[in-house]
């Protein structure tokens, strides 16, 4: 970082974000993204995506990330690494505070923090983190070759990431607290006509044991009789939770849930402050929608901008 304000901070480096730092660099804006981990966000752990217009055979998750990361590079965004712990948004100052307690502050904000996957809250879970319990098939499919695993969830990425399972392991059981998917249509005939997939329904996992790895889940029906199931892993990808901790939920509203509301051009009800993809309070959660959002959100900036 050069300096210790810009007329506009993205925070975050997902689609929303990168989106948010390609528009704002092609606008010639005063920008800053600020990213804490690797760019791409929650995209760096989809296998494969193919669903993003353009890509006609899809594209990973990877590539698209490097492919978004590069666009925006190539018209001079300036991002650095850093982890924000705190915003402050009251009386009219933008400020972040970094961990190491220097602070920067903006004329306008981009919020794009985004999400990360939801634990299951069991016992055993915790403790069996990387031996056997995952959030990420993209990242731990490969370690689970002729075994049997499980995926809870019935959602787009379980039944998604369920379907990427099969090329490694032998047997993929989906466990679901209903007896109907709530992923769309495409992705569950997919499922449903994969041999490897087998579902058990109207269930959920109150323990995830074994001596030093997963060895076995207990499982619950809805008509409360239980069950063991044995299998050499779990995957746990049963939705998200917003990554608001840094922010003043109190002044952004919403404190409920974590998620910021906002109009339909991503403004907070903080003038000049906007918030674009997993963040925001919706239903429609997409690598797309993300990436109209962080447009969206830089064309509310430079209005913002221009006009204050
Ligand atoms: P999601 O759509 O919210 O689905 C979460 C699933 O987990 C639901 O089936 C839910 O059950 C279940 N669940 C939630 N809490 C649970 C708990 N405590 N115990 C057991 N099961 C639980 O989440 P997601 O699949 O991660 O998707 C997030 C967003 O990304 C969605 O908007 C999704 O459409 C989008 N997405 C899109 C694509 C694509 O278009 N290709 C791919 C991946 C994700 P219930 O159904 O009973 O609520």
């Amino acid at each position: 970082m050069d300096k210790d304000h810009y007329e506009l901070i993205i925070l975050g480096g997902g689609p929303a974000g990168l989106t948010a730092g390609l528009y704002a660099a092609r606008a010639r804006i005063d920008h800053l993204l600020i990213e804490k981990g690797a760019e791409g966000g929650q995209v760096l752990l989809t296998d494969w995506i193919d669903n993003y217009p353009g890509f006609l055979d899809g594209i990973s998750g990877f590539d698209l990330a490097e492919k978004m990361t590069a666009h925006a590079k190539r018209f001079g965004l300036n991002s650095t690494n850093a982890n924000i712990v705190k915003v402050e948004l009251s009386g009219g100052v933008k400020r972040l505070i970094l961990e190491d307690d220097q602070q920067l502050t903006c004329d306008t904000l981009i919020i794009c923090t985004g999400a990360r996957p939801r634990a299951l809250d069991v016992p055993g879970e915790t403790e069996m983190i990387g031996k056997g319990v995952s959030y990420c098939a993209t990242c731990d499919a490969p370690f689970y070759r002729n075994m049997h695993v499980a995926v809870v969830g019935g959602g787009n990425t379980a039944i998604q990431e369920a379907a990427h399972l099969t090329k490694f392991a032998d047997k993929v059981t989906v466990i679901h607290r209903r007896d109907e998917l709530r992923a769309t249509k495409i992705v569950q005939e997919k499922a449903f006509s994969n041999d490897k997939i087998d579902f058990i329904w109207d269930s959920q996992v109150t323990a995830i044991e074994g001596e030093s790895g997963v060895e076995k889940l207990q499982l619950i029906n809805k008509t409360g009789e239980t069950s063991t199931l044995k299998v050499d892993g779990i995957f746990v990808l049963i939705g998200v939770i917003p990554n608001s901790e840094m922010l003043p939920l109190e002044t952004l509203g919403d404190e409920a849930n974590g998620f910021i509301p906002t109009d339909s051009e991503t403004r907070t009800r903080i003038d000049g402050v906007m918030a674009a993809g997993d963040i925001r309070s919706k239903k429609v959660r997409q690598v797309i929608t993300a990436a109209g959002e962080g447009a969206t959100a830089v064309l509310a900036a430079e209005h913002y901008l221009a006009n204050r």
